[in-house]
């Protein structure tokens, strides 16, 4: 597999390189050369989760790793299920949290760590990364006690759910967390201001593990054909996509998906208020305004650092950018909206109504509509029962670390201070 860097084309990479450097050259993200297509589409869908997930990865890899490389690495990353649940006629939700953290980016951290232990070339290892919430605690489980492998989280303080907090601070070993003063944004910068700092990159070897890392988004294409091998051929031929947006990671592995020649009729990208999308959508401006905290903390970003990534897949598809569906929806909205597919019976939380919202809006006669459920409904617990007066419960993984003391430490959003910590934890 060769990828070139969006922003200084010359730089070609490997997929080992790409997934141990995670960004490039001037901070560019890295982009495959070539997308295979597959051409039977019935036939992959109607493999298992495991084999249809090692062939899509393995013919994107190509032969830098063997078939049973791959299989091995998926077969460990990809332990849980990620069933479709039919909410209403011809509108289901892909339930994406059946992992240990209970939210989608289990399947991009897990794959990951296992990638690159995979093409490890036995030096140290430095895993920073910036996390709205569930970013952090991905990464956190699927590195926790591996040998040689640091990892440090950054996240913004008290901007994230106290049950999310604890779910990754808690760990200790290798795993060390911390609190920052400032927004999600402020994290995302230093993580970049690191990777900008090429001795400091040398000496501890750094990486980062958030979606920027082209092997999470790898994995994540294979979620996409996994809901379609649950539909019938008619649902599936008419499929409508709705993706609850952030850093524009998992829109990106969807609109690949239907690259690799997944039928998928149309994408929506749906936000919270933070809508840099939605509105550079509507008028192509691309004007980001400050972060705002919303119940749907995780899609708390106005500066998304996958969007690069689809216009350069739009470019190269020569797909145009207004046949992407857009939404943004209030906390109001979304609130509205979890009541509603609670009393048709479906519990979720305000990620995946967001998702949902727009695609009942958006929707037309005749389309099957499938919305992304992003993380389990108690994860979000504090406004899941906040909005539904409801006392919902802790399943095992949550729980278990609610008990738990928090072992992060606060920081300035300041470098220096960043780097200090950065050379004790090794
Ligand atoms: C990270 C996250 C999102 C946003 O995903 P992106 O790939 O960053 O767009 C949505 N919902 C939940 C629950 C998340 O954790």
């Amino acid at each position: 597999m060769k990828l070139y860097n969006i922003k200084e084309n010359d730089e070609q990479v490997s997929f080992g390189q790409a997934v141990r450097q995670g960004l490039g050259r001037n901070q560019g993200l890295f982009f495959p050369l070539e997308l295979p297509k597959f051409e039977d589409i019935d036939a992959l869908l109607a493999e298992d989760f495991v084999s249809r997930s090692t062939k899509i990865l393995s013919a994107l890899i190509g032969d830098e790793l063997a078939e049973e490389e791959v299989n091995a690495l998926v077969d460990a990353a990809f332990q849980f299920p990620a069933p479709i649940n039919q909410v209403k006629d011809g509108v289901y939700a892909l339930e994406l949290f059946h992992g240990p953290t209970l939210a989608f980016k289990d399947f991009g951290g897990r794959f990951m760590a296992q990638s690159l232990a995979a093409v490890s070339d036995g030096g140290k290892i430095t895993i920073l990364t910036a996390t709205s919430g569930d970013t952090g605690a991905a990464v956190a489980h699927a590195f926790y006690g591996m040998e040689d492998i640091n990892v440090v989280i950054l996240y913004p303080k008290g901007k994230i759910s106290p049950l999310q907090e604890k779910l990754f601070c808690t760990l200790g070993k290798n795993i060390h967390t911390v609190a920052i003063d400032g927004d999600f944004d402020a994290c995302q910068a230093l993580v970049k201001q690191a990777f900008d700092d090429s001795a400091l990159r040398e000496e501890i070897g750094l990486n980062s593990a958030n979606s920027i890392n082209i092997s999470r988004l790898m994995a994540q294409i294979c979620y996409y054909f996994e809901a379609a091998a649950q539909m019938n051929k008619q649902e599936r031929e008419n499929l409508v996509v709705s993706v609850p947006s952030g850093n524009f990671g998992n829109l990106t592995a969807g609109l690949l998906a239907k690259a690799l020649g997944l039928p998928i009729k149309r994408f929506i990208a749906a936000t919270n208020a933070n809508d840099t999308v939605p509105r550079y959508l509507e008028t192509g401006k691309w004007e980001p305004k400050p972060t705002v905290a919303t119940t749907s903390n995780a899609m708390d970003v106005s500066q998304p650092n996958n969007w690069p990534r689809i216009e350069e897949l739009c470019r190269v598809k020569e797909w145009g950018l207004e046949t992407l569906g857009k939404g943004a929806v209030s906390d109001e909205q979304s609130s509205q909206s979890v009541k509603d597919l609670y009393a048709m019976g479906y519990l979720c939380e305000p990620h995946g109504a967001i998702a949902y919202r727009v695609l009942e809006e958006q929707l037309q006669d005749g389309e099957t509509g499938l919305f992304l459920c992003t993380a389990h409904p108690a994860k979000f617990k504090e406004v899941v029962d906040d909005i539904l007066q409801s006392d919902i419960d802790l399943p095992a993984p949550l729980a278990k670390h609610a008990v738990m003391e928090l072992l992060s430490e606060d920081l300035n959003a300041d470098f220096d201070a960043l780097k200090q910590v950065l050379r004790r934890v090794q």
